[in-house]
């Protein structure tokens, strides 16, 4: 079957009441945004309903996937168009609808008509039934079941007549660009990548930091935290990924304070350039990949000493998840893969042997006060060293 249109189907957006012009605004920018590579496609709006009509050839495969990266699409249904709104029409299209799905298979079906163009004379109940006796009658492999139906054929008459049976499951969530913007802490590891994608998911854009430390960490590191910057702008749109050398200020760090307190220190100056960087990009809050107890720096206490250098809420969506869980969604989103590619993006002689999992924040910020010195300077190089690279996914390199 070839289709010409489809319709979307939103949920979450649905229930926002004044808000929903503008939610469905930002619905069908980003459809239009995600499917512009792939054919020429009209977005249409009727009645509280998404339509996409394809208007040159396409890829039906590429379309669906593409469709299914759009945040805030539920379900998406391949839909026939009867342009004529009379009884025989519909029911013609609908039986050679029927018999082109579905062929000669054993199924149960179930009409579900909806009729809001009043000028068609029958009501829905009279549709369904007089459908479903012309079905039974031109397709013996077809029975009823009102209750549980292999094949619910949905008929909805309006101007012209939509036919399809079929929704697709769409990623859910709110479209991004419906809440605001955050920054999101990419390292090159599974867990940040899934981490911006969880956010991005409930309407929020996107912008990253990734921190640098040439010469400690190579060329091939930075290419790989961009290329996940590119794959998850297939969900989130476009990303400035704002890349920051780090490396005198690690280098202070290794100098001037304990070895067992180098990452968490570390981690601080990482959240307090973050939390600026955010500032300056109108962002709201930080996004990290960090998940209780996973390393040393994770521990309840850690995770504390990081946090009290920001005054911006920071989410970690991956918090309560596993690792098993957290690299299932990578694996979904296609993260994965570029993620366990073998380049450290922290050189090992940053990281201490034995580092402490239960620092306290007193002793850190005494630790933190061997670098007065010199530490304003150097974040202040750090934040005139950035470099800024947008990443999209039509640049990703596969
Ligand atoms: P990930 O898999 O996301 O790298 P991880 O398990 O390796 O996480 P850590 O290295 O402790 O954990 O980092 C915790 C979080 O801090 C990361 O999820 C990321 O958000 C942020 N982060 C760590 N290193 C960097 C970096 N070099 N640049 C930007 N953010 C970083
Ligand atoms: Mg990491």
């Amino acid at each position: 079957m070839e289709y010409k249109a489809f319709l979307i189907k939103y949920a979450e957006i649905g229930t926002k009441g004044k808000n929903r012009y503008m939610f469905e605004d930002v619905l069908c920018k980003q459809i239009k945004e995600h499917v512009a590579r792939l054919g020429e496609f009209v977005i249409r709006r009727e009645y509280g309903r998404v339509f996409l009509e394809a208007e040159s050839a396409y890829d039906y495969e590429d379309l669906i996937a593409e469709l299914q990266k759009v945040f805030g699409i539920v379900g998406i249904c391949p839909i026939v168009v009867e342009e004529v709104v009379e009884f025989e029409a519909i029911k013609n299209k609908a039986i050679a609808y029927m018999k082109e799905c579905y062929g000669n298979k054993e199924l149960t079906f179930k009409v579900n008509a909806r009729r809001t163009n009043k000028a068609f004379p029958m009501q829905s109940m009279e549709i369904n039934g007089e459908i479903g006796h012309h079905l039974l009658e031109e397709c013996p492999n077809l029975k009823v079941d009102v209750h549980h139906p292999d094949i619910m054929l949905n008929i909805e008459v309006r101007n012209q007549v939509y036919i399809y049976s079929q929704i697709i499951k769409g990623a859910g969530g709110l479209p991004v660009g419906t809440n605001g913007k955050a920054m999101l802490l990419l390292s090159g590891g599974i867990d940040s990548p899934v981490a911006g994608y969880m956010i991005s998911k409930r309407g929020v854009e996107l912008e990253a930091v990734y921190f640098n430390a040439p010469p400690y960490t190579s060329e091939r590191a930075k290419q790989k935290v961009i290329d996940l910057a590119r794959i998850v702008s297939g969900y989130s749109g476009t990303i400035r990924l704002h890349i920051v050398n780090f490396t005198d200020i690690q280098l202070a760090i290794y100098e001037k304070c304990p070895h067992e307190e180098l990452t968490i220190i570390m981690r601080r100056y990482m959240m307090k350039i973050a939390e600026e960087l955010a500032k300056q990009n109108k962002c709201q809050a930080l996004i990290t990949g960090e998940s209780i107890g996973q390393v040393a720096s994770q521990t309840m206490q850690s995770l504390a000493c990081t946090n009290e250098v920001c005054t911006i809420p920071v989410f970690r969506p991956c918090v309560g998840m596993d690792k098993q869980e957290i690299v299932d969604i990578s694996e979904q989103i296609d993260t994965y893969e570029t993620s366990i590619l073998p380049y450290e993006d922290c050189c090992t002689i940053f990281v201490a042997k034995h580092p402490v999992t239960k620092p306290i924040l007193e002793i850190i910020k005494r630790s933190e006060e061997k670098l007065a010195d010199v530490i304003d300077e150097l974040m202040e190089k750090a934040m005139d060293s950035i470099e800024v690279v947008e990443a999209k996914i039509e640049d990703l390199t596969k």
